[in-house]
């Protein structure tokens, strides 16, 4: 039996894709407050800000120069060869892991690449710019259109599934997130109830690293596609 396995990744897998992680230095959060952008009160207080912010994301997202990288392409061939379960469980809203070939994903902070409707809630997918002037294509309203990510002080997307995932898990890997956003930081305990394997890849100790039976410290693209190759005998 080849087992079940859950990865759950941050920022860091994509960092060598050239996307800015949020906490390192040089990160995104050092050039904006996370106030000023990332949460339910700064879009009401000043939306042309939040979407700024986030349509230049989207745009540089979107550049020919963003690919996925060795690790982001480690996994999705773990996924297509594995005999077993493989279940993605990312924090990242880029589309990099999708792009890389990976299907079994939950985007629990949400994707860029994505509009949501706050009047009526339909989600669309989303490569332009979002303003005032957007019009959600389901209910015509105007100016009704967000990012379809998950701000501070908003619930993530799909955590009972991704709970369930782990309490069934034989495997469970956390690449390139710094354990300093809750509840994915949590995530590992629920591995470790259930008699898991747990195995943290990272640059550095996370804030959760003692959580994790076995560490990996380097960068994604050396450890990932190593340590695929190891779970798969090749
Ligand atoms: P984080 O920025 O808090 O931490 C990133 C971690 O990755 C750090 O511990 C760092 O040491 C490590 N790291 C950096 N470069 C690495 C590399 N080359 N190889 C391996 N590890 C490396 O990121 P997080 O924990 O994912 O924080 C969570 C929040 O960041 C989430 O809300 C997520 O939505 C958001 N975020 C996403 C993106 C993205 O979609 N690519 C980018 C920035 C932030």
């Amino acid at each position: 039996m080849a087992g079940s396995i859950v990865i759950l990744t941050g920022a860091g897998i994509s960092k060598e894709s050239g996307i800015d992680t949020f906490r390192d230095a040089g990160g995104l959060w050092s050039q904006v407050r996370i106030e000023d952008v990332a949460t339910p009160s700064a879009f009401v207080r000043n939306p042309q800000l939040v979407q700024a912010f986030y349509n230049m994301r989207r745009h540089a997202l979107q550049a020919p120069a963003i690919q996925p990288n060795a690790a982001h392409v480690a996994l999705a061939r773990l996924e297509a060869e594995w005999k077993g379960k493989v279940i993605l469980v990312t924090q990242n809203i880029d589309d990099l892991h999708q792009r890389a070939g990976s299907k079994n994903i939950l985007a629990i902070h949400g994707e860029l690449l994505k509009s949501r409707c706050f009047a009526c809630g339909n989600v669309v997918e989303e490569r332009g710019d979002l303003g005032a002037a957007s019009t959600c294509i389901a209910c015509a309203e105007i100016g009704t259109l967000r990012p379809h990510v998950v701000w501070f002080n908003e619930m993530p997307f799909f955590m009972d599934e991704a709970i369930a995932a782990i309490e069934a898990c034989d495997i469970f890997v956390s690449i390139g997130t710094s354990g300093a956003v809750y509840p994915a930081a949590g995530l590992v305990e629920y591995a470790n109830a259930a008699g898991a394997r747990t195995i943290e890849i990272n640059l550095e100790p996370s804030d959760v690293a003692s959580a994790f039976a076995e560490k990996r410290y380097g960068k994604a693209t050396d450890l990932v596609p190593a340590f695929v190759s190891e779970l798969l005998g090749s």
